[in-house]
């Protein structure tokens, strides 16, 4: 069975690219029946950002990707941060220097700078003179024993041939050894590993057969190939994923615009859609670049492509659970083309999967997800409205007004600002709400209101929409006014806005009495 590892540094907030990377190891490991594990690499104290281990694990809890091994969740393999396995990295670099496939090192930074500073001069590629790989054993047996500090360094001078590097998503890589430091630090003089000893070291003892990572980490594959090579153990296989862009091309980085996954979390996208984006992201498929499947983004096209897994890769807007995405994964449809991240292409899953969920039970089930999203609401229409009277505040109202609302929402926190008017009363003096009756007689308006708030009020308050349109309808051609007009009016004196739910919805949402009152007052 597979075995795979998500390995993040506690240096900050998980951000996206770290998302698409735990999301990818989950997906291949439950799609082959593997487990995967959470290794914290936390080897650079420098960089260490206290907070940042719970961050990672919230993260990936709301996104609902469960390790199987990790902080919290004990195996075999074991602790599974690498601040607490330093024992075995000294027994590697141990086994590398009696091997001559290492050296220690004693320069001091300032020795090293100037050397690095020199050779850059001279127009060299490297960046160390190995003066230290020419020690006698002597000399460094008396510097060791004096406790001088020291690092130690992968000979590669002296490396084990070994095939050439393979990717599974890049196939056949040309050894890029000119882009390495030379002669890379293995262990640093605070004894603690480099990320790629700990890396190559925790891969082999843990028995990771895949090791999926960002495509920043595929100028070190060579380097970690060697030295699996010369500690004389079997690598895993390889699957980079491409960096993730901007709509514009430019590089989707923590520092440009904000990335990090609770921010996510806290702007209210629904975590299936998030994964759904960054999964479709980097799955290629020849015919999406044709259709241009992106361009209906954020638009009311049907969603009944959703529905239709076909064997070749979705298209990036294809509505799929975490179930489906499983079961669709296949690690050779990875492109190593750069992945784009189309921000109106979340709108447009965020959305669809809202729709799914409220589908997906009764409306007033208290336990479905429409009560729930409902429920999760009710701060945010206090927020909204302070002075919102209480029954507008409470779940079973808002999850009317969701119902109302269904295909237009597509983050639960628009709903507030969607439809202000299910909360207060309507905005009449705004500008939207004035142009609408431009072509209307105030005598006109005033008559259909008034009317429309009798025949309102003479409804029983369980009525459907379908009952209220009837009896509106009955009434318009009794007063010989054009539809179009009357339900202007309607709209009007209930919303105040030229959009939204029909008339005989918002009647209902509202309640038979609310909007009769409404009418009423909306005269003169
Ligand atoms: N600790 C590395 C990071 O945070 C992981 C690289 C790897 O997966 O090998 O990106």
């Amino acid at each position: 069975p597979v075995l795979l590892r998500f390995a993040p540094s506690p240096t900050g907030a998980l951000h996206l690219g770290g998302l698409r990377t735990a999301l990818y190891n989950h997906l291949y490991a439950r799609k082959l029946g593997g487990k995967w594990i959470l290794r914290i690499e936390d080897t650079d104290a420098t960089r260490y950002v206290p907070g940042s281990v719970d961050g990672i694990q919230q993260a990936l809890s709301w996104a609902g990707l469960d390790y199987d091994f990790g902080p919290e969740r004990h195996g075999s393999h074991g602790p599974y941060f690498q601040s607490e396995r330093l024992d075995l990295y000294h027994t590697h670099t141990r086994k590398l220097l009696d091997s001559g496939h290492a050296y220690r090192c004693f320069c001091s930074p300032d020795k090293l700078s100037s050397t690095r500073e020199r050779l850059a001069r001279t127009g060299s590629n490297a960046t160390y003179d190995k003066a230290c790989l020419h020690l006698t054993e002597e000399e460094v047996a008396r510097k060791v024993k004096s406790g001088e500090k020291h690092i130690v360094r992968l000979n590669d001078d002296n490396l084990p041939s070994r095939p050439p590097a393979h990717d599974i998503v890049f196939t056949h890589l040309r050894d890029a050894h000119a882009s390495l430091p030379t002669d890379p630090v293995l262990l640093k003089s605070d004894l603690f590993p480099t990320y790629h000893l700990a890396s190559v070291v925790d891969d082999n003892a843990m028995g990771i057969t895949h090791v999926l990572r960002g495509e920043e980490w595929l100028p070190s594959l060579p380097l970690h190939l060697d030295l699996y090579a010369a500690l004389k153990l079997e690598p895993p296989k390889f699957a980079h994923l491409p960096i993730l862009l901007n709509p514009d091309g430019s590089k989707m980085s923590k520092r440009k615009g904000d990335v990090r996954v609770e921010e996510f979390i806290r702007r209210g996208w629904e975590p299936e859609a998030v994964l759904n984006w960054l999964a479709l992201a980097g799955w290629g498929t020849a015919h999406e670049s044709a259709s241009g499947s992106g361009s209906e983004a954020g638009t009311e096209s049907d969603s009944s492509s959703s529905t239709n897994i076909a064997d070749a890769a979705p298209e990036s807007t294809r509505t799929m659970t975490l179930p489906e995405l499983i079961d669709s994964f296949d690690l050779t449809h990875l492109t190593h083309r750069r992945n784009v991240l189309d921000p109106s292409k979340l709108s447009y899953l965020n959305k669809h999967h809202l729709m799914r969920f409220w589908r997906s039970s009764a409306p007033s089930d208290p336990s479905g997800p429409l009560m729930q999203h409902a429920h999760s609401l009710v701060p945010a229409v206090r927020d909204a409205f302070p002075g919102v009277m209480r029954d507008f505040a409470d779940a079973p109202y808002i999850a009317k007004v969701i119902g109302a609302l269904q295909g237009r929402i597509t983050n639960l926190q628009d709903v507030p600002g969607l439809a202000p008017f299910f909360f207060v009363e309507p905005e009449y003096e705004s500008t939207e709400a004035k142009g609408m009756l431009k072509s209307i007689n105030g005598e006109v308006y005033d008559n259909i209101v008034a009317q429309a708030a009798s025949s309102v009020s003479a409804l029983s308050e369980d009525v459907s929409p379908r009952e209220v349109a009837d009896a509106l309808h009955k009434q318009l051609d009794q007063m010989g006014v054009k539809p179009k007009a009357y339900m202007t009016v309607l709209r009007h004196a209930l919303s105040g806005m030229k959009t939204g739910p029909s008339v005989p919805e918002i009647v209902c949402v509202l309640g038979i009495e609310r909007a009769a009152t409404r009418l009423e007052r909306a005269q003169g």
